[in-house]
């Protein structure tokens, strides 16, 4: 059995928070500067400004976007591994301090009723996954709430099909537009219930950007709804252009006989999170 102190857990995850906040992964950069190469005119200005951003967030050590979101956090724990304490306690002092002492935008209200902000962004969204092993794996996303207000669940039955799900996918990121400060990672869960879809589709954002599934349906329909959101010429900030999307990702899960929940979560440009490996 391996103990991990939850003091261990909070630093980790305060610096986490702030790191994801400045640093935007290689990958999505690599994307960013990839499509810029394919764009002309304003849509490639655009592009450039963004990865200018990008690079002086990491450069200056200050956060690449004012909304510097709710956090969520993805924990996977191994049934190897002992905490001496509460989790979920440890994790909200880690974003407590990050958002604190990393002067971070706090943008958690306590209710969703009476707005009052509590001042240290916490709590975060913990979801957390027991698996094999002897490590704890802890990932802290930020998410903005352009792009997580674009997001949408749809119960559509089985008489849909795949043109339903596309038909979906589409109208969500048509009516969406620039809001959510494309170009866009769209994340698309099917199947489970109403909220396995959620999940699923959140968690698709964390796959590498230039994976596909390994799943054959879900590829190819990865591959056809990202070709399909480029035509629609939103464009980057919804300025007109080739790039709306910068990926699709879609997982899957089994389902009930008589549904096909379908999620889609909007990821914007500034795709943040940052992992660790705890042992
Ligand atoms: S949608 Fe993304 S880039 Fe736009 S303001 Fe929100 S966090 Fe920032």
């Amino acid at each position: 059995m391996k103990t991990i102190e939850p003091d261990v857990i909070t630093k980790e995850v305060k610096r986490l928070a702030i790191e994801a906040a400045t640093y935007l992964e290689k990958d999505v950069l690599d994307v960013l500067e990839c499509a810029k190469n394919k764009e002309c005119g304003l849509a490639k200005s655009i592009l450039e400004q963004i990865i200018e951003n990008d690079n002086l967030a990491a450069s200056e050590n200050v956060p690449m976007c004012q909304d510097t979101g709710i956090t969520i956090v993805f924990v996977e724990i191994g049934n190897e591994v002992y905490i001496p304490g509460d989790i979920y306690d440890a994790i909200n002092k880690g974003i407590s301090l990050g958002y604190t002492e990393g002067y971070l935008r706090k943008s958690v209200v306590k209710s969703p009723l009476n707005r009052m902000n509590t001042k240290d962004n916490t709590p975060a969204i913990v979801h957390i996954k027991h698996v094999l092993g002897d490590t704890l794996k802890i990932t802290v996303c930020p998410k903005g709430a352009g792009s997580e207000n674009m997001s949408r669940v749809k119960m559509l039955v089985p008489a849909d099909g795949i043109q339903g799900i596309k038909d979906f996918v589409l109208t969500t990121v048509k009516e969406a537009g620039g809001r959510p400060c494309p170009p866009l990672i769209v994340g698309v869960g099917i199947g489970g219930d109403l909220e396995k879809c959620a999940l699923l589709a959140k968690e698709s954002l964390l796959r590498p950007i230039d994976d596909e599934s390994s799943d054959l349906d879900a590829k190819s329909l990865e591959k056809e709804l990202f070709e399909e959101i480029n035509k629609l010429n939103i464009g980057p900030m919804g300025l007109g252009g080739k790039t709306t999307a910068l990926a699709v990702k879609v997982n899957l899960y089994p389902c009930h006989i008589a549904s096909l929940p379908v999620a889609v979560n909007i990821q914007c440009h500034a795709s943040r999170h940052k992992v660790v490996i705890l042992w």
